[in-house]
């Protein structure tokens, strides 16, 4: 397979059925902390890398084979909307996939009204904002030329305004943009974006330079209590384990202890190798025996309090 990959088990969107259309590793940013490693090819020109119908042919032979998945994400090895094929793309997924069709992207491209549209096709579009002023921009995306923070974030904002699915940030935190001072910068930019979700992540994952060092748990606490978002740190299981072969029972043991929201009962199912978490958390949810409370974007599950 050339362009499809997984499903693999993603945080924040669940299992994801991966569709790539760029060559690797294309990027108009080399960000420091990216996981690819640095940028081979640095360009912002929009290219048709590989024909729609080839991709969509790859598609309908995985989709043939009948995979679980919960959302089919289009994510490059690089930045997607370089992709200038994306609009057919998507609406190419959505004519052969009945699950939701996600899109991450950096968002640089965001400030082109056509990028845009292409963009506003898919479900859900995850854009990352790292950078809160140009200085701090170019320290960590390190983007091609004349990319200019203060456009790739009026492109960000007109796009928030404008989209009417679920527009999720992502700021990656380093030493660099994580101090108070930049933490109000970045509270001062979202109030003017229009967002569902806001995720704060570091690195996990060996970073395109040595010197990224991912924040410790106090740091990623205080972002959350000055940005109000979801540190992605917090998603993972927090060593939940159960001796129960059988996955539900085994969680049915654990929130009958200790609540878990979605995201650790996902990475809890990964850990031991169950692929698909959907039906899982389908059959918590109608499960009577469950309670099912929405806090700060967090779906929690636990065992109902016996009466009496
Ligand atoms: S935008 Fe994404 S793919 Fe591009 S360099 Fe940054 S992390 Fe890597």
């Amino acid at each position: 397979m050339q362009y499809i990959f997984g499903p693999v088990p993603s945080r924040r969107l669940g299992l994801s059925l991966g569709i790539s259309p760029i060559p690797g590793k294309t990027c108009n940013y080399s960000c420091v902390y990216c996981q690819l490693g640095p940028t081979d090819n640095l360009s912002n020109k929009r290219v048709l890398f590989f024909p729609p119908e080839a991709i969509l042919a790859e598609l309908e032979e995985t989709l043939a084979k009948k995979p679980a998945f919960d959302v089919a994400t289009i994510v490059g090895e690089g930045e997607p909307t370089l992709y200038l094929g994306l609009g057919d793309l998507i609406q190419g997924i959505k004519a052969r996939v009945q699950k939701p069709v996600a899109l991450i992207t950096n968002g640089a491209l965001a400030s082109d009204p056509q990028v845009r549209k292409e963009m506003a096709l898919a479900d859900i579009v995850l854009i990352s904002l790292d950078g809160y002023d140009q200085a701090s921009f170019k320290k960590i995306n390190r983007p091609l030329g004349r990319i200019d923070f203060d456009q790739v974030y009026a492109g960000l904002r007109t796009f928030s305004q404008e989209y009417r699915g679920q527009l999720w940030l992502e700021i990656m935190l380093l030493a660099e943009n994580s101090d108070r001072a930049s933490l109000e910068k970045f509270a001062r930019l979202l109030k003017e974006v229009k967002y569902q979700r806001l995720y704060l992540n570091t690195p996990v994952r060996p970073p395109a330079e040595a010197y990224v060092q991912p924040l410790g748990p106090q740091e990623m606490q205080e972002a959350v209590q000055v940005l109000g978002g979801i540190s992605i740190d917090l998603l993972l299981s927090q060593g939940f384990h159960s001796e129960i072969p059988d996955h539900y029972q085994a969680i049915l043991s654990i929130i009958g202890r200790h609540p878990m929201n979605q995201y650790e009962i996902e990475s809890f199912l990964a850990g031991r190798g169950c692929p698909a978490a959907g039906p899982v958390l389908a059959r918590l949810d109608r499960d009577p025996a469950v309670e099912v409370l929405e806090y700060q974007g967090y779906t929690t599950y636990r065992i109902k309090a016996k009466k009496g």
